[in-house]
């Protein structure tokens, strides 16, 4: 009798309904939406074509907001809110309102240092007079959290604590108290952000150390750390990185676009092609083995934490290294193809291992943080004319004294604006007196301090600089907007100015906000390319989910890796996502509602 009332309940209430055990998301760092077909010829049916062939893919996901960068990316995956929503607007950004703090001062000098010759170890001492000590204000790092500190190495402490809103996993846990949520990345942001704030543990990579690591705001687990002791063995006996076989030599040149003139036009630092030297942990970083340790690591996690073995277990899990490499060699590299198609060796044991633990109880989603654009140096060997470039208007380093020590564009507008204001302009003023304080990617910050001084109306000079840089079309800029007038409701703003708004918060952003042309980038002093604009190479990616509750099939809609936190959602019956997240009509049951 009871057996019959069972069978009756499954017809009224179908397998669907029941959650997969386990949740898994998989996060790869910058890749783009064309790699997946572009290398697929060389892939293998395990890998990626098991997203293809029997998941279901979604070829039209885009990100719905300017901010590409990894911070962003991955708070989007794992709360499917947008950054205006979230608070995590970019990878780092300005605090006005915050008092100067040093460490986060040193942190901002030292982060940007590899591309600085001139780093010197901020201390109090020294710091007062420098042109960054003004009233207040500091850069706040996304996931710096000072109040935690490490679990091993010496950098700073690491938490949701910038996160705004709950995502995918506080909600399952909410529901599902005894499920457990881990994160793993080697970037502490991406396992940081996709955890959301309620996450058992987060683990990224440190190399210094060398190994995985965590922070007091997490559960400590010695187990997790053991997987340490096995990093060395991921280092290439040979301490090179050299193509494998999987795409003949022959066909490389189909997939590439990687002549001996590019070669000295990429990032160095390991050298322009193969082989690359791997002698150490760091530069291991940058090649595909740190893909395999990765998700070696993951699969330690799992077997450790028994995970799939509770309600409302879940599983993030972000692939950094290729960011790392992809940056360096840019997308139409040698090196991006050879990870690439490693990658998916990798991923097919790695799914091959989750397949015969849990069957088909588990659910797997797939996506990236975003794209990338090609390094513009390259692009203007194929078309010298190719409307492609780099504006650099960082912000100087610590001991820089005068006007004159800024990027030639930062002194251009310097004097550009000091003119609009009738100003007396002087190169060999000290750093103290220029109009612009800080850059952060993809704003710029008023010295307000310098502007009070003058006794200037500071809605005047917001829009006078405004105008000076929409005027500098020829350093790659689109458009350029106010503060004020993204506070300000605009029926009719153009789809790159909603972006920019979607990534938009009075307290986090700058005075005046910039989006460059298709092509361009920020120039942050070396051969490497990046992401980071509101253009089609960077907001678009793949999206594709296999497993449980799914219905297999291509999926033309338009959607979003913004989408996964609802879509997940429905499948563990709770509520998550966003102003934009909606259930993807792969989930069954769904698909005509
Ligand atoms: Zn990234």
């Amino acid at each position: 009798m009871i057996r019959l009332l069972l069978v009756a309940l499954l017809v009224a209430f179908p397998l669907f309904a029941e959650p997969p055990d386990l949740v898994v998301v998989i996060s790869v760092d910058q890749l783009r939406f064309d790699y997946v077909d572009r290398f697929a010829p060389w892939f293998t049916e395990r890998g990626f074509k098991r997203f293809t062939r029997e998941g279901a893919t979604f070829p039209n996901a885009r990100y719905r907001y300017s901010t590409t960068f990894t911070g962003p990316g991955h708070a989007s995956i794992g709360t499917g809110l947008l950054p205006a929503e979230s608070g995590i607007l970019g990878n780092s950004w300005f605090e006005r309102d915050a008092p100067v703090d040093l460490a986060r001062w040193d942190w901002y000098f030292d982060d940007i240092a590899p591309y600085r010759p001139k780093h010197i170890t901020l201390t109090p001492f020294t710091a007062e007079g420098d042109w960054w000590w003004k009233d207040g204000g500091s850069p706040m790092y996304c996931t710096y959290d000072a109040r935690v500190s490490v679990t091993a190495g010496k950098t700073i402490g690491m938490s949701p604590a910038n996160l705004a809103g709950d995502g995918l996993a506080d909600r399952i846990k909410e529901k599902y108290p005894e499920g457990r949520v881990i994160a793993l990345a080697l970037k502490d942001r991406a396992s940081i952000l996709m955890g959301g704030r309620r996450a058992d543990a987060a683990y990224w990579f440190d190399y210094r150390v060398p190994g995985f690591i965590s922070s007091t705001y997490y559960r400590f687990n010695p187990e997790a750390f053991s997987f340490n002791a096995l990093i060395p063995g991921y280092l290439p006996a040979s301490a090179r990185w050299t193509p494998s076989p999987y795409i003949p030599p022959e066909e490389m040149q189909r997939a590439t676009f990687d002549p001996p003139e590019a070669w000295p036009l990429k990032n160095n630092t390991y050298g322009g092609t193969f082989p690359h030297p791997v002698p150490h942990v760091r530069a291991m970083t940058y090649t595909p083995f740190a893909h395999r340790m990765l998700l070696d690591f993951a699969q330690h996690v799992i077997a450790t934490e028994q995970l799939g073995t509770r309600k409302g277990d879940a599983l993030f899990v972000g692939i950094s290294s290729t960011d790392y490499l992809g940056h360096y060699y840019g997308p139409d590299s040698m090196e991006v193809a050879d990870s690439m198609v490693r990658l998916d060796r990798m991923l097919g044991d790695f799914l091959d291992a989750i397949e015969r633990r849990f069957g088909k109880r588990v659910v797997v989603a797939l996506t990236s943080d975003h794209g990338v654009q090609p390094n513009p140096e390259i692009v203007k060997l194929r078309d010298p004319h190719a409307d492609a470039g780099r504006l650099d208007v960082r912000t100087p380093d610590a001991k820089a004294r005068f006007i004159s020590d800024l990027p030639p564009a930062r002194v251009e507008i310097e004097r550009a604006l000091a003119k609009k204001l009738a100003l007396r302009f002087d190169e060999r003023a000290p750093l103290q007196h220029a109009l612009v304080y800080f850059f952060e990617e993809p704003g710029l910050w008023l010295n307000w301090k310098r502007i009070d001084a003058l006794g200037l109306d500071g809605e005047r000079v917001r829009i006078a600089l405004r105008d000076v840089l929409r005027a500098m079309k020829h350093h790659g800029i689109d458009d350029v907007w106010t503060s004020t007038e993204m506070l300000t409701p605009n029926p009719h703003a153009s789809r790159v100015e909603e972006l920019m708004r979607a990534s938009f918060r009075s307290d986090r952003s700058g005075d005046v906000l910039i989006a460059l042309r298709p092509g361009w980038m920020w120039h942050w002093g070396s051969n490497s390319t990046t992401h980071g604009q509101p253009v089609e190479n960077d907001m678009r990616v793949p999206l594709m989910l296999w497993g449980s509750g799914i219905e297999p099939g291509v999926y033309d809609v338009e959607s979003s890796p913004l989408d996964l936190a609802r879509t997940l959602g429905a499948l563990m019956d709770v509520d998550a996502g966003g102003r934009t997240s909606r259930v993807l009509p792969c989930v069954e049951g769904r698909r005509h509602h």
